[in-house]
């Protein structure tokens, strides 16, 4: 591939200042740069022609994480690099669970350690899609809520088919990898239920969660 070819980026996140910043930082670099304000927004934008390189997402949005983008991503579109962005975490690795290839603090992390990842992912890109390639990516489920029957649900999106449905929890275990079929195409999507209150989005976060009645088998 030509040293000329324009590696482009795919800035995910539903803060506009967050997005301009990063598109600014990113252009100046000479990248070529496009923006997506929720996961749902971003697989618009990968319905297109032109796939990224890499994808810098933030973690908690509405409508789509970035925990359920990220997911869909690496099973549907596995050369693309990923860059998990978040203030949610005070730790600069992947944090568990994560289906990222680097991860950038946001208000901690210098604007230059993105760059940094950006450049080193691009470099490597050969590797990244053989190993994302071989790996069978979960999705990764905020827990939603409970249903008018006062059963806990979750709502997935099927990997292959992007349908979302609806799922009662029986049982609330530590995160590990569960598996279901779609109920639209029978295909198996494979699934970690996040029980963290860090993961959850404004938009489906549930009004006045009980802690003290949601932890009491913990
Ligand atoms: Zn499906």
């Amino acid at each position: 591939m030509s040293a000329l070819v324009k590696r482009r980026i795919l800035v995910v996140d539903d803060d506009e200042g967050v997005r301009d910043v990063f598109t600014l930082m990113l252009r100046e670099k000479g990248y070529e740069v496009a923006t997506a304000e929720n996961g749902f927004d971003a697989l618009l934008k990968l319905k297109g022609v032109v796939i990224p390189d890499v994808i810098i997402s933030d973690l908690n949005m509405p409508e789509m994480s970035g925990f359920e983008l990220l997911s869909v991503v690496r099973r549907r579109f596995p050369k693309i690099s990923v860059i998990a962005s978040s203030g949610a975490y005070g730790s600069r690795a992947v944090p568990t669970g994560v289906l990222a290839d680097a991860f950038y603090a946001k208000g901690e992390d210098h604007p230059e350690a993105l760059l940094n990842s950006v450049a080193s992912l691009i470099e490597t890109s050969a590797e990244q899609a053989t190993a994302h390639e071989s790996a069978s990516a979960p999705v990764w489920i905020p827990r939603n809520g409970k249903d008018s029957n006062g059963i806990p649900y979750i709502v997935i999106t099927c990997t292959e088919c992007l349908r979302s449905f609806p799922l009662n929890v029986r049982t609330e275990e530590n995160p590990e990898v569960l598996e279901t079929p779609c109920p639209f195409c029978s295909s198996t999507v494979k699934y970690i239920i996040d029980f963290s209150l860090s993961v959850f989005s404004p938009a489906k976060a549930e009004p006045t969660p009980v802690i003290s009645r949601k932890d009491k088998a913990a």
